[in-house]
């Protein structure tokens, strides 16, 4: 397996190297075919209100339909679609597939209720390039849903990259009127205090701060994000809900969301306007003092 090259390279070759090396170029140009065969799946899972535990939005978590290698998560196929710079197409479809079904939910949802949104991911390629501006106004001139309910998941380490740009771009992304969510929030080593310079409305704490740890007990440090997070305007959504009790004591703290195998998987698009009409958010009630 050793292969000669010009006069003095040597390459060596394992078999399980070569298969390796064929098998992604073979799944990269399979990933670029994969958007117009329709085998990239969008799913939407629940965001619950905690105080009633109406469903309040969704987020988009993509899925590729492998024609040989069934369904793949987004962890072995985003980091090569952002290699290969197919991370921007993909993108916009995400988006805009979202933004439709959106569209949809809201027709659909008899009059009288919070308007749901949807929240799609953006990674890293996309925030660098300037055609995501274009691309989100040309989906929100397109679609008709209420100002503000199509959310982007942009993570804190994506943030932290390059902050200048991001703030650029946030704002950009702010005045063409989608909302903004700091995704996994926790894992990146930055402050709140910093990251309220950036036009989020939202904050996504991360799952490693949500559940409880191996002594039983919440991280102490949840109950500060989400207090600090008030104090600075924001909403929270804790991710990782998956016990009744993770969804008690978050409500508690004083969290308004929550997003869950608590309270659902991944799910397809109809089944996700099924759960919005069986549980959708009512304007929240008015207590009227009796006193
Ligand atoms: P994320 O944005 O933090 O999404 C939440 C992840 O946590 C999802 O994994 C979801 O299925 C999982 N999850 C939700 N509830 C629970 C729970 O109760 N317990 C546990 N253990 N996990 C839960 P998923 O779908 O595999 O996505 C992983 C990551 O891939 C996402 O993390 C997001 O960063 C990225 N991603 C997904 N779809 C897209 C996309 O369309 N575009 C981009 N750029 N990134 C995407
Ligand atoms: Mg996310
Ligand atoms: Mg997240
Ligand atoms: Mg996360």
């Amino acid at each position: 397996y050793a292969k000669r090259i010009g006069g003095d390279r040597i390459e060596i070759f394992k078999p399980a190297m070569r298969a390796r090396k064929t098998d992604r170029l073979t799944m990269e140009s399979e990933l670029r075919r994969a958007i117009e065969r329709q085998e990239i799946k969008v799913l939407f899972q629940p965001i619950v209100r905690l105080e009633d535990r109406a469903i309040a939005g969704f987020e988009a978590l993509s899925r590729w339909d492998h024609p040989k290698m069934g369904r793949l998560s987004p962890a072995e196929f985003i980091s090569i679609a952002e290699e290969i710079g197919l991370i921007v197409d993909l993108g916009l479809f995400v988006l805009d597939h979202t933004a439709k079904q959106l569209a949809r939910w809201q027709a659909e949802l008899p009059r009288g209720h919070e308007p749901v949104f949807a929240s799609v991911n953006v990674s890293s390629r996309q925030l660098l390039r300037h055609d995501l501006i274009q691309d989100l106004r040309g989906v929100l001139s397109r679609t008709p849903i209420t100002r503000g309910s199509l959310k982007l998941e942009i993570t804190e380490s994506l943030v932290m990259e390059n902050p200048e740009h991001a703030a650029q771009m946030l704002t950009r992304i702010k005045e063409l009127g989608a909302g903004l969510s700091l995704d996994d929030f926790g894992t990146g080593h930055s402050s709140l205090a910093y990251l309220q310079r950036f036009p989020f409305d939202t904050i996504k704490i991360d799952q490693s701060f949500v559940r409880t740890t191996s002594r039983g007990t919440r991280p102490v440090i949840l109950r500060s994000i989400i207090a600090l997070a008030h104090d600075l305007g924001m909403e929270v959504v804790a991710e990782g809900a998956e016990t009744d009790s993770d969804a008690v004591e978050l409500y508690q703290m004083g969290c308004e969301y929550a997003q869950g195998f608590a309270f659902g998987e991944p799910m397809t698009s109809d089944e996700a306007l099924d759960l919005l009409i069986e549980k959708p958010a009512r304007p929240r009630t008015l207590k009227i003092a009796s006193e």
